[in-house]
């Protein structure tokens, strides 16, 4: 049960950024295949947002799920009460439903972030009255912001950064989230982590890594990212206590590469902090040189915008 939302999920959520435009890139109907073999072995749960542009992904699932079948947890960064709701009858459309379970804000930072969106939320609360959402949610990477909401009637779910090393957390460490997460759930607050390699880094320690988050059982549901079956069917095997054999392990994990998202902000700390020469500045954003990147993960704690995966 996600909190007081009366929404039931599973233990796993199967987030979409990884298999979408912004990651792997696999086709809508590569992803909508995915998503229903993800509902055939036992997930309800799935986790989006505006800015990962695969709502087609879960339109074409949706012709073969029944509506009811999933839930689907979505969000923006509209701050306006009528960019909330542009941004939700988007998600409506693009998905083809007539309703969102979850929808909020994405990636906040902190107390004065949401004080900045009052009216998005206030949007938000008028949808969930008539109907178009049943809960309101808040995704970040911040263990001030998670404190916030546990004192905000109005944000229903909390969707926080969790995981063994702390990686990506921008304002405290995992002592401190862990504390923040479980104060939030106390109080009601439906909470599902995301993250929970740390954006891939945790990639040599799967096993370990997933079920330290889902030792934790405050946390309703552990959202993580999948682009392929063999990705879900080791994420499953793990949350169900099964063994992984070694070689499945070694296999995926021979598959990874550096990715930098195209949100860098070009301000070069993790060119500096790559003892291997492999990063450089282009155009766009730092550039990876496959060649010379070991996959070390040293830049990612540089990068203030977390734009640095291993996918
Ligand atoms: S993962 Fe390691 S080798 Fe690769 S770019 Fe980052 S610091 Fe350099
Ligand atoms: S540290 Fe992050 S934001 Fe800065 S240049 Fe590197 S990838 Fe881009």
């Amino acid at each position: 049960m996600l909190g007081r939302t009366g929404i039931e999920v599973s233990r796993l959520c199967l987030g979409t950024l990884t298999m979408g435009p912004l990651q792997a890139n696999i086709s809508p109907d590569e992803g909508a295949n995915l998503i229903c073999q993800a509902v055939a072995r036992g997930i309800n749960f799935f986790d989006t947002a505006e800015f990962y542009g695969v709502y087609e992904y879960l339109h074409k699932a949706l012709r073969r799920v029944p509506r009811e079948a999933i839930v689907i947890s979505s969000r923006c960064y509209q701050y306006t009460y009528e960019g909330m709701r542009d941004s939700l009858e988007r998600a409506l459309r693009e998905i083809g439903v007539d309703y969102i379970d979850i929808f909020g804000l994405h990636e906040q930072e902190s107390r004065l972030t949401l004080k900045g969106h009052a009216d998005a939320i206030r949007y938000l609360q008028d949808a969930k009255e008539k109907g178009l959402i049943r809960a309101v949610s808040v995704s970040t990477h911040a263990v001030e912001v998670v404190n916030a909401v546990r004192v905000m009637p109005e944000i229903d779910v909390v969707h926080p950064i969790f995981n063994m090393r702390g990686i990506g957390i921008i304002d405290g460490d995992v002592g401190d989230m862990e504390r923040a997460i479980e104060a939030a759930s106390g109080s009601g607050v439906g909470v599902y982590s995301m993250k929970p390699l740390g954006g891939g880094h945790l990639y040599r320690e799967v096993p370990d890594a997933l079920a330290w988050v889902m030792g934790h059982d405050y946390i309703d549901s552990v959202a993580i990212g999948i682009k392929n079956l063999r990705e879900l069917e080791v994420d499953l095997a793990i949350a169900s206590g099964r063994e992984v054999p070694q070689e499945v392990l070694l296999s995926l994990a021979g598959e990874k590469r550096l990715l930098i998202e195209k949100w860098c902000a070009k301000c070069g700390a993790c060119i500096d902090a790559c003892g291997h020469g492999a990063l450089s500045m282009g155009t766009e954003g730092a550039v990876v040189d496959p060649d010379r990147c070991v996959l070390c993960g040293y830049c990612v704690a540089h990068c203030r915008e977390f734009c640095i995966k291993v996918v």
